[in-house]
């Protein structure tokens, strides 16, 4: 396979956790014979600093004829006085928007040798978790019409709406059911259809789009049923499928059940399942340049990658279960390491999942 991939290292710990991610990227690569040419570009304040813009025009075309793009992380206190479209972290709100980015994929995955990072009951997380949201991106809730008005006697009222049209339902729904195809095959779909007009036509194009997907169980679950159930029993689900706002709030929710920022990688994908993938955390300027950071959300973002854009599922485990071997043989950077266990810096992480990735 041939891909050309754009990749964007950003700022603060973005450059460090970026190499050790592209070390691993290209040694699968080599394996199995797939032929990953880098594009190297610039955005956030590492532009700024060269250019003046958080997103330079060759940025962005390069990006745009990509087959995916890598994203570290960007801005930094270094930045904070600049006003808001000159700031670094609009560069992200332009690439989605350039790229139809409307598909978020969050994977919440808790690897059974960290399951003390998380914040539930030990019996609930016994083998770990994994489960994905799949949040609708660029419509509902934060897109629609909104206002701030005062009632006659000087009151102040202020309104949102939720709008979804049915395209928007049925290209998101697609990129639920494409994933559990992937996966463990059921998605649920979050809702909140007992009070909500646009959520019954949620539900109704789920239920259409389902008919296209006869491997893949759908069921529906209120919002706040959702939320509840993620804390009860994490392990019930596979893919979740859901709007712009209760999207928003699940993801967070379920991330927190992993119990660290340093893991979690994220998608944000097109119609074509072209896509951005970086880790969740940011720039992390505390700890930037010294050899701290985390690398394997950024590693498993690579992963990702693999999986959703180019369909090379094989190699994508091959990169999940390395990961899991470092973690299960005791390896930690100092985001998750607790006694008894051996730290390790960023650039030993990234060599320990090499070397796991090579001897699989
Ligand atoms: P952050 O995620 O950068 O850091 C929060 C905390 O988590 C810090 O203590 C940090 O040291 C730690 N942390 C984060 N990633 C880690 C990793 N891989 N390994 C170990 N520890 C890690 O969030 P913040 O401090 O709120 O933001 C810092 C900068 O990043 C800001 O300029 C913010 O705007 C930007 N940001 C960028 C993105 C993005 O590029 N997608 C996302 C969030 C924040």
């Amino acid at each position: 396979m041939h891909k050309n991939i754009a990749v964007i290292p950003g700022d603060g710990i973005g450059p460090e956790v970026m190499k050790q991610a592209l070390k691993v990227l290209k040694h699968i690569g080599n394996t199995f014979n797939h032929q990953f040419n880098l594009s190297e570009c610039l955005a956030g304040g590492a532009a700024i600093d060269r250019d003046g813009i958080p997103l330079p025009s060759e940025t962005l075309e390069i990006c745009k004829n990509a087959d995916a793009v890598l994203l570290g992380a960007l801005g930094g206190p270094k930045w904070d006085h600049l006003d808001g479209k000159n700031r670094p972290e609009r560069a992200l709100l332009i690439l989605r928007k350039e790229l139809e980015l409307f598909a978020n994929l969050r994977p919440a995955i808790l690897f059974p040798a960290l399951k003390d990072a998380c914040p539930l009951k030990p019996s609930l997380v016994e083998n770990g978790m994994n489960l994905m949201v799949v949040r609708e991106l660029t419509g509902g809730i934060y897109f629609g019409d909104q206002e701030k008005l005062k009632d006659s006697n000087g009151k102040e009222a202020a309104y949102d709406t939720m709008y979804y049209h049915e395209d928007e339902i049925r290209r998101i729904a697609k990129i639920a059911f494409e994933m559990a195809l992937k996966r463990k095959k059921k998605v649920l779909s979050v809702d909140k259809a007992n009070v909500l007009e646009s959520s019954r036509l949620w539900r109704k194009i789920m239920i259409e789009v389902a008919a296209d997907y006869p491997g893949v169980t759908l069921e529906h679950m209120y919002i706040d049923n959702a939320a509840m159930q993620l804390i009860r029993d994490p392990n019930q689900f596979d893919v979740i499928a859901t709007g712009n706002m209760f999207g928003d709030i699940l993801s967070d929710e379920a991330s927190m059940i992993t119990g660290s920022i340093g893991l979690l990688p994220s998608a944000s994908l097109d119609a074509n399942q072209k896509g951005m993938f970086e880790p969740i955390h940011g720039s992390a300027p505390d700890i930037a340049g010294q050899g701290k950071a985390n690398p394997l959300a950024m590693i498993l973002s690579t992963a990702m990658m693999l999986k959703a854009s180019f369909d090379l599922s094989e190699e994508a485990d091959r990169i999940e279960k390395a990961v899991e071997h470092v973690l299960n043989s005791g390896y930690r950077t100092e985001d998750i390491y607790s006694e008894g266990t051996t730290l390790v810096s960023t650039e030993s992480m990234g060599e320990r999942v090499l070397d796991a990735v090579n001897s699989m």
